[in-house]
């Protein structure tokens, strides 16, 4: 709701991540109970607030804590292009999640629950706003929230991507919503999705 898309009204975006987020909470091997935390106007962000030093727009952010996911908005591209050692970040990375973790005195990340992960704070979504993200143009916002989503919620990359027959169309095996890169609308949960989250959410709140 405070960074929008130039291309989009904010409800329309906010409208595509709440789906995106209900598509995950209507898993039926988890019980998450995943619920928005309604924004009530404060600046929103903490690696926003890390990277504001080093850009000369203004990201804005605040090293507070908001929800266990957040969907930070649209930032330009001079913050895409210090996610890569090239400088060219904003040319090719739709949207980029972030995890905060815990760590001991000596900056080690931790296990105090002992479940065999490390234990982290949250995760912080940011869109980039270099793409043209309207309604028609060449990029679905849900279905790139339902990606970023799946990473807010532990999930890592899944499938080997290749290209077809000489027309340079990226494609996946097995198709799925964690694929590395966009390959088309997908907004529903395809199965190593489900397979995914479930391993790491059936047990929830025991593990
Ligand atoms: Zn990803």
């Amino acid at each position: 709701d405070n960074r929008p898309s130039a291309d989009l009204a904010a409800a329309d975006s906010h409208n595509a991540i709440d789906r995106a987020m209900s598509t995950w909470d209507d898993i039926t091997c988890s019980d998450l109970g995943i619920f928005e935390v309604p924004y009530d106007g404060s600046d929103t962000g903490f690696i926003a607030a890390i990277f504001n030093p080093f850009v000369d727009e203004d990201l804005g952010g605040s090293f507070e804590y908001i929800s266990d996911v957040m969907h930070g908005g649209w930032l330009q591209a001079a913050f895409f292009d210090l996610l890569t050692e090239e400088g060219d970040g904003s040319q090719f990375i739709l949207g980029a999640t972030f995890t905060i973790v815990f760590t001991d005195n000596n900056g080690d990340l931790i296990d105090l629950d002992k479940n065999g992960k490390f234990d982290v704070a949250w995760r912080e979504v940011y869109y980039n706003d270099t793409f043209e993200w309207k309604d028609g143009s060449r990029f679905d916002v849900e279905t790139i929230a339902l990606h970023e989503s799946g990473h807010g919620l532990s999930q890592a990359h899944f499938g080997t991507a290749f290209l077809s027959g000489g027309n340079e169309v990226l494609h996946f095996s097995p198709r799925a919503v964690m694929n590395a890169a966009y390959s088309g609308v997908q907004t529903s949960i395809l199965q190593t999705d489900n397979a995914g989250h479930c391993s790491n959410w059936s047990s929830w709140p025991k593990n």
